[in-house]
C-alpha cells in the first residue's frame, strides 16, 4: 500500500500522543476523540483493510486485541468497561488506509450501530 498518515506517524515524521509501543504495534490519542478515551491501536505493518490480512497474520490481530485489553487495565477503566472497533473501507466509515482499532472508553457509550 502506498505511505499512510499512520506510517508517517510510526516514524515520527508527525506529532502524536503514543500511549504504548512495543516491536510490532502503536497505539496513540486519536485527534478527535469520540469519548474522554479514545485511542488507536495500529499493526506498525500497514495493512489497508483488515481485507488485506493474511491468515498467516492472525497472531498480530490477537496482539491487537490484547494490547488495547492490557491499556484499559493499566489505566484502570477494564472492569467499568469499553468498546472496541474497528471500521473497513467505504461503508464502515473507514478514513485511514492503515489497519487500526479503535479504543473508546470513559463513559456509558450508547449501543448505536450505525
Ligand atoms: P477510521 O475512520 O479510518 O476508522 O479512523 C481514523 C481515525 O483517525 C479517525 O477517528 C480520525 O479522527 C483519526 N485521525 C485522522 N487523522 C489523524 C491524525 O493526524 N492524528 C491522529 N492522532 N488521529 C487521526
Amino acid at each position: 500500500m502506498s505511505d499512510s498518515l499512520f506510517s508517517k506517524i510510526i516514524r515520527r515524521e508527525i506529532p502524536a500522543d503514543i500511549v504504548f509501543e512495543d516491536d510490532r504495534l502503536i497505539a496513540f490519542r486519536d485527534i478527535h476523540p469520540q469519548a474522554p478515551v479514545h485511542v488507536l491501536f495500529v499493526p506498525k505493518q500497514p495493512h489497508a483493510t483488515l481485507n488485506d490480512v493474511p491468515d498467516g497474520e492472525a497472531e498480530l490481530l490477537g496482539r491487537l486485541l490484547l494490547a488495547a485489553a492490557a491499556y484499559a487495565k493499566r489505566e484502570g477503566f477494564a472492569e467499568s468497561g469499553y468498546r472496541l472497533l474497528m471500521n473497513c473501507n467505504h461503508d464502515g466509515g473507514q478514513t485511514v488506509f492503515h489497519l487500526h482499532l479503535h479504543l473508546l472508553a470513559g463513559r456509558a457509550l450508547d449501543s448505536h450501530f450505525g
